[in-house]
């Protein structure tokens, strides 16, 4: 038995890969991405660690290409879910008696695969899975993953360490139990490394897990699967259950084991979880912990001391990156008059110049949005701002799905600051902009605070400091994760730590210590060498 104490030391954050053409990376994602365009895969269920086929099937399929099938999956019914929940519940007590650093070097050694053995294969999955182009995907699948998995084994040694003090004839201390049961944890399709992350940090805390992916990112997340196994997770740690949300998410909300749930995708979706569990109360063992991330309408809110280009590149990135499919994507924008003509210039250049395509043709910076449903609900918002008069689309406003679902980034100028689309979340690549008096800064501000129920990320641009410092001031609540000359996406694990409140979620910050304080329920143990002998106290013993 090793008995060390061991912290693991600060790490460095993943450096993010160039992909120039021709470099040893760039060769090797182009093999990659041939070699899985050229085979259609079978995703089974992994339960206990056993593969599983079931009756129920579906495809997965390229949204930049969608008659090109990439794999068969197998859906859970209600055997499946429930042999998923024995399986998390059977492995519960093997991995969480397990030593803390041994459960760190399997995420330290998941980090190292994908890092290197796995790289592009996690990329050409989530390119050609999610439509993200080669930057996007190597951000998320790549670093993020990486970050995720390195900084909570960092995190997780700083709580293990916090211990109380013992007083006089006592010894204090802290046992950071798992929670008592498993955790249901609820993957989105716009980021792989948050599916990981999900997973992974609860079961770095000794937590077992049943996971439900999004059937539109299966094809990368079931190769995540495959890494974490190889990395000597043990068989039933997490159970990656794919298929009906609703199935699923209705029967291991029924389980008296229920102990948390991760979650990360749209506020219906979660609001209906919490519901269901609060509706069940008196069923589980302990009160879950109900962990969820959700949507956004992030704002970019402009002061008339920036710079137009300034503005005009970091609103196009931020709201198109990834077709807008950032839970912090900007997607309403205001700008003061006197640089409004700069600014929409600016814009129009950059649309003008960017192009929209397959993953697999490097020039393009747009891709497809993911799924027809998703394709057919933004087009739908655009619509509506073409009929009304309050709107002018100013560019893009087309979408095609006769081969991709490709939808042009859209820009629409509002003289409505309560515009539909200024409010909702539209998850799709349209830009939303109201354009103010100058002279109307303080109540504009009050507007972009007050317009939405969201919280989740904002980016105000000023070259006065001192406006920008006010303006940080006004907008406190507005944004969890709040940028200055800086667009709102991006946030990089260790430097950033994410997350949003109000109807974006409960905020507990991916990535660091305060989500993974969430997956433990502390023991306090006191031990007193000398016990009492005497019932009497001091005082009445004369
Ligand atoms: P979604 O809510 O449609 O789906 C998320 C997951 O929930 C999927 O796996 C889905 O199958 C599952 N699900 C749906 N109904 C369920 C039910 N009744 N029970 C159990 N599971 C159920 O979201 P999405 O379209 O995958 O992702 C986009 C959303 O995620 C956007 O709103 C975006 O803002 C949000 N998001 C937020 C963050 C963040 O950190 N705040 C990050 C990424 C995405």
């Amino acid at each position: 038995m090793n008995n060390a104490i061991y912290n693991f030391p600060l790490p460095q954050n993943e450096p993010i890969l160039e992909y120039k053409t021709g470099s040893p990376e760039r060769i090797l994602l182009e093999k990659e991405l041939l070699r899985q365009t050229s085979e259609t895969i079978e995703i089974p269920l992994i339960i206990g660690g056993i593969e599983i086929r079931t009756l129920q099937t579906g495809e997965v399929r390229m949204p930049h290409n969608h008659s090109h099938v990439l794999a068969k999956y197998y859906k859970a019914t209600e055997k499946e879910v429930s042999e998923a929940i024995d399986s998390a519940m059977a492995a519960h007590k093997t991995w969480s008696d397990l030593s803390w650093t041994v459960r760190a070097s399997i995420l330290l050694k998941s980090a190292e695969l994908i890092s290197g053995k796995y790289r592009q294969v996690m990329n050409a999955a989530t390119m050609l899975g999610q439509s993200k182009n080669m930057f996007q995907s190597e951000i998320d699948v790549v670093c993020e993953t990486i970050d995720f998995l390195k900084f909570n084994a960092y995190f997780a040694s700083r709580i293990y360490e916090m211990q109380p003090r013992s007083a006089f004839n006592q010894l204090n201390k802290m046992e950071f139990r798992p929670l008592e049961g498993f955790v249901f944890t609820v993957s989105p399709f716009n980021f792989t490394s948050i599916a990981s992350n999900l997973n992974m940090a609860p079961v770095m805390m000794g937590n077992t897990t049943v996971w439900k992916p999004a059937t539109t990112s299966l094809l990368s997340n079931y190769y995540l699967m495959k890494i974490f196994r190889e990395a000597g997770l043990p068989d039933g740690v997490i159970n990656f259950i794919p298929g009906s949300g609703a199935l699923i998410g209705k029967q291991v909300l029924q389980s008296h084991d229920l102990a948390g749930i991760h979650f990360t995708g749209s506020n219906k979706t979660f609001n209906s979880l919490w519901q269901d569990v609060a509706l069940q109360l008196p069923r589980y063992k302990s009160y879950p912990r109900l962990i969820g991330e959700t949507g956004g309408k992030n704002f970019l809110f402009v002061h008339p001391s920036s710079s137009a280009t300034e503005v005009a590149v970091n609103a196009y990135r931020g709201a198109f990156e990834y077709q807008g499919q950032k839970c912090s994507a900007v997607s309403r924008m205001y700008v003061p008059a006197s640089l409004w003509t700069s600014v929409k210039d600016e814009l129009l250049r950059i649309c003008s110049e960017a192009l929209m395509g397959d993953v697999m043709d490097p020039s393009n910076f747009i891709n497809a949005v993911i799924d027809e449903s998703s394709f057919d609900n933004i087009m739908e918002f655009i619509k509506y701002a073409e009929n009304s008069e309050e709107s002018d689309i100013i560019a893009g406003g087309r979408g095609d799905k006769s081969t991709g679902y490709f939808i042009e980034p859209t820009i629409i100028v509002t003289s409505n600051p309560s515009f539909r689309t200024m409010e909702e979340e539209i998850f799709g690549p349209v830009l939303t902009i109201f354009v103010y008096g100058d002279d109307k800064l303080q109540e504009t501000i009050e507007l972009c605070n007050t317009t939405s129920p969201y919280g989740l990320t904002g980016a105000v641009f000023a070259h006065d400091r001192v406006a920008a410092s006010a303006m940080c001031e006004q907008l406190r609540y507005a944004a969890g994760n709040f940028y200055i000359n800086d667009k709102p996406t991006g946030a990089i694990v260790g430097l950033q730590p994410f997350g949003g409140s109000r109807a974006s979620g409960t905020n507990d910050k991916a990535g660091g210590e305060f989500n993974l304080i969430r997956w433990i329920s502390p023991r306090t143990i006191k031990e007193t060498f000398l016990p009492a002998t005497e019932f009497r106290y001091p005082y009445m013993i004369d």
